[in-house]
């Protein structure tokens, strides 16, 4: 296998915002898989920004570069030019399980007894400890701290000889989120867990087969949208097509309803639902149940954008671009706490104060995780000439962390968790501030019943493992974690 890896470390201002852990993406079937995998990451960067890698093959050798950083930094010149092959995986990556390591960035590539295994992986499973510690006491060396490698561990026991039936056999040991993509010889796999939390759908360009975690991936490679991979389904991407099986039995859905508020594209089409339809009729709802007195909308971008919009049409009340987003803060070699002490939110976003001076303003925001930088937002406002301040999230509080693969501070740093909404109104010091209400987000998703809002309500679907409830204790959910 020919690997290269970049591996300095990126320290970058990360906002208050909760991080979707990753995104991925694989092809097979075109000549420049992997510039067409690089295309693919790069459309899919806002889902993982800490480390990007891509393997491609024609079935032979496995060619591997990854590293610290954007999908811009990590693929130099040339780099991708050693990656030959009709077949590519990609990923892009936060970390929640593991650290940010240049170990930990992915895809992971292993030899094994039928030959080579590359994985890239989308979620987060909540019995990884408990497979993990029973491994390693038979044995096992693991070569990371990511959960993903279990997944790969699992796979080379199985007994099975076909890659299709030690993959099912595997995953059904596999509690949790994963969205994944697999190159085995010259298969590309891809799988979703069944509950199906986090997307993953195929494509179609020319005679290539595409998987991508949101369709702006597909958009970006030519590719048309064919569907969604279904919840417990594997599909198989090879010479003679694509193949499907259902490997693991239904279990009820639960969709990340965080995909459609926050972290998916807005140009995306994700369970089925255009994203930017679904943020906009959240602004909307949120204007019928919260209106206010003001001059004008402005929302906290780029992905508040939508709903922003959604609320400015429903109050008729003008939209104007009243902050501005600096898109490259990224990559820097200062540490993260120093730019929040010399900077703080002043680094991502800018007033207008042409627009904001002397007005009543509705700000529209998707969430509110520990309140630091709304908080600072509004005085950023203020200080621009803003008389009144109308804060609106288009989504409910969040009073729970999540263990289905977005990062989520310890539940206490969560204002939610602990204040009620006059106590954050409060403490952000705005005139008034209004939640979506849990009904009022439903309203807005087509299959309510088929989405997941355990950060919400702390009703989780899936029941963690005695390690992961551990987790959940310390980050400050009551004891016994309640399971649905
Ligand atoms: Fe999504 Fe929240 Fe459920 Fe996590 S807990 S999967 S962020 S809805």
């Amino acid at each position: 296998m020919a690997v290269t890896e970049t591996g300095r470390v990126r320290d970058g201002a990360h906002g208050d915002h909760l991080r979707e852990e990753c995104g991925v993406f694989g092809i097979w079937g075109a000549p420049n898989a992997a510039r067409l995998a690089y295309a693919g990451l790069y459309s899919l960067q806002h889902r993982g920004q800490e480390s990007a890698g891509i393997v491609a093959t024609d079935g032979g050798e496995y060619r591997l570069h990854r590293g610290i950083g954007l999908v811009s930094d990590v693929f130099a010149a040339g780099s991708l030019d050693r990656l030959h092959g009709h077949i590519a995986i990609g990923h892009n990556r936060y970390s929640t399980t593991g650290g940010s390591h240049i170990q930990n960035a992915q895809p992971l590539v292993v030899n094994f007894r039928e030959g080579k295994l590359a994985i890239g992986h989308n979620g987060n499973l909540v019995n990884a400890l408990e497979l993990r510690r029973e491994m390693e006491e038979q044995g096992s060396i693991f070569q990371t701290t990511s959960d993903t490698e279990v997944i790969l561990h699992l796979i080379a026991r199985s007994k099975a000889t076909e890659i299709e039936r030690m993959v099912a056999e595997a995953l059904a040991r596999c509690q949790g989120a994963y969205s994944l993509v697999l190159l085995a010889g010259d298969k590309l796999i891809g799988v979703r867990d069944p509950r199906g939390f986090r997307p993953l759908c195929l494509g179609r360009r020319g005679e290539s087969h595409v998987l991508a975690s949101e369709t702006c991936a597909l958009d970006i490679v030519g590719a048309t949208f064919v569907r969604e991979i279904e919840p417990g389904e594997m599909v198989i991407l090879d010479k003679d097509g694509v193949r499907s099986i259902k490997i693991l039995a239904p279990e009820p859905m639960r969709a990340c309803v965080f995909e459609l508020i926050y972290f998916s594209r807005p140009d995306s089409v994700v369970f089925g639902l255009s994203v930017d339809s679904v943020r906009r009729k959240l602004g909307r709802r949120l204007a019928e149940e919260y209106p206010a007195e003001a001059d004008i909308v402005i929302a906290v971008p780029d992905s508040s954008n939508s709903a922003a919009l959604g609320f400015s049409e429903q109050s008729a009340i003008p939209f104007e671009l009243g902050l501005i987003r600096n898109h490259y803060v990224g990559r820097t070699f200062i540490a993260p706490e120093q730019i929040s002490r010399d900077f703080g939110v002043n680094l991502k976003f800018n007033p207008v104060r042409r627009i904001l001076d002397g007005k009543r303003v509705i700000v529209v925001d998707d969430s509110i995780v520990r309140g630091t930088t709304s908080r600072s937002l509004v005085a950023m406002l203020r200080d621009a000439g803003a008389v009144e301040i109308h804060f609106r999230v288009s989504s409910p509080p969040i009073g729970w962390s999540c263990y289905y693969g977005i990062d989520t501070p310890n539940r206490r740093e969560l204002i939610a968790s602990s204040h009620t909404v006059e106590q954050i109104r409060k403490y952000l010091n705005v005139d008034s501030l209004g939640y979506l209400s849990m009904e009022g987000l439903k309203a807005c998703v087509e299959r309510p019943e088929d989405h997941c809002y355990a950060c919400f309500s702390g009703e989780y679907s899936v029941r963690f493992g005695a390690e992961m409830d551990k987790l959940a204790f310390e980050r400050g959910a009551a004891r016994p974690v309640e399971h649905a």
